[in-house]
């Protein structure tokens, strides 16, 4: 009798009563604009604003549109242009290498090690042989790298960071939020990250002139002053007619729906964790598989779990996953000829003229991925390692 797994690898949490509650307020107002707001009222965008700055310590935020929406306002806002090299890790998702390619900027990939992280020492060779000005670090499936050494290494060579937290809202190295160790993080709220508002994506930085300018270019036209966590009036000063407008706000609506989930956060957090867990003590110890180090200095959140097949071959992989797939564990391979769904590869940007990367080929043609949405329990957990752990053992 062999076990099968019937849940959803995809079936989010509904939206909390309370934030429908919320988004319904604000359609029955009509004011679903950010900036079209009751005389004295601050709208739901401006609070979430608030809200989601003090949660990560920065002293501005953004609200805007999508996460690669806030990738690309980040790096305008540094100012990267046409032709300029701009570092990023060769594991990462579409969006970001897309991010850096609609400025005219020119991606250059950066090997990842075997713990899914940006490797160092390469980061050190590439700064030196492109001399590239700006990193957009990409905390891919929320493994964060030594951020002392990367920021030592950045700073150092007069590089700028810009960090990518798609998986990492809520996550922190050696104390520190993500997002908080370069100039500017960025976040997604998109539907299969950590807070779901269907779309959206927010911005930190402490730095006045980048955020003043952030604000501008997403869209504030001359309106900047209905934000309680963008830089004061004077920041805009020289910059409000330099800036151009490319409209990413935020609405309200799904601000409404996000203030009420980043109260919940902490408490996902540990609900993630504890599936993450459930996973790992499900395949510690099975042969022929690998598992990622998790550095004591990381503290991470579990919204996804990865494992590496070392050295196996592509026909025994594609074996592997048809196999779980008939018992209902759906994973996701980076070894792939060709991308599929969200899963693609750093040789598949083509028109980002990749190098190619030796040791990231490695690790991705044998790193498995699956997601932990909070629908499942860590009994489902433990059932899907148990699977997985039987069909590695025959493969
Ligand atoms: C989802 C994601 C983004 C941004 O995504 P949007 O879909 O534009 O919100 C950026 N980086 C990574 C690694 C992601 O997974």
């Amino acid at each position: 009798m062999t076990d099968r797994f019937t849940g959803s690898f995809t079936q989010q949490e509904p939206i909390p009563e309370e934030a429908i509650a919320a988004a319904v307020q604000v359609m029955r107002s009509g004011r679903l604009h950010r900036y079209n707001t009751a005389p004295g009222e601050v709208s739901e965008t401006a609070l979430l604003e608030q809200e989601f700055a003090a949660f990560t310590g920065a002293r501005y935020c953004l609200a805007v549109s999508s996460g690669g929406y806030a990738l690309a306002c980040a790096l305008r806002a540094l100012g990267v242009g046409p032709g300029q090299a701009v570092l990023t890790n060769a594991f990462t998702l579409a969006p970001v290498p897309g991010a850096i390619a609609s400025l005219g900027a020119r991606p250059v990939f950066v090997e990842v090690t075997q713990d899914l992280v940006i490797d160092l020492d390469h980061l050190e060779t590439r700064i030196a042989d492109t001399g590239a000005r700006v990193l957009m670090l990409s905390h891919m499936r929320g493994h964060v790298c030594d951020m002392d050494r990367l920021m030592a290494i950045c700073d150092g060579a007069g590089v700028q960071v810009v960090e990518d937290c798609a998986h990492t809202m809520g996550a922190a190295w050696a104390g520190v939020p993500s997002g908080r160790h370069g100039v500017l993080g960025c976040y997604s709220t998109q539907t299969y990250k950590h807070l779901n508002s269907g779309e959206g994506g927010l911005i930190v930085g402490d730095d006045p002139e980048l955020m003043a300018r952030a604000v501008l270019l997403s869209g504030s036209y001359m309106l900047y002053d209905r934000h309680v966590a963008a830089p004061p009036p004077a920041a805009f000063d020289g910059l409000r007619l330099q800036t151009p407008n490319v409209s990413g706000r935020m609405d309200n609506l799904r601000a409404a729906i996000l203030r009420v989930q980043l109260r919940d956060l902490p408490d996902r957090i540990a609900r993630w964790n504890l599936l993450y867990i459930a996973m790992e003590d499900g395949l510690r110890g099975a042969p022929g598989l690998r598992l990622i180090d998790r550095p004591g200095a990381e503290s991470f959140v579990g919204s996804s779990f990865q494992f590496l097949l070392p050295d196996w071959d592509a026909p025994r992989i594609t074996a592997l996953l048809a196999a779980c797939a008939a018992r209902g564990v759906e994973l996701k391979w980076f070894g792939a000829d060709q991308p599929a769904g969200f899963t693609s590869r750093y040789d598949h940007w083509a028109y980002a003229d990749p190098d190619p990367l030796p040791r990231s080929d490695r690790v991705l043609a044998g790193l498995i991925d699956l997601r932990l949405p909070l629908t499942f329990t860590p009994q489902d957990c433990a059932l899907i390692a148990r699977i997985v752990r039987e069909e590695v053992g025959h493969a």
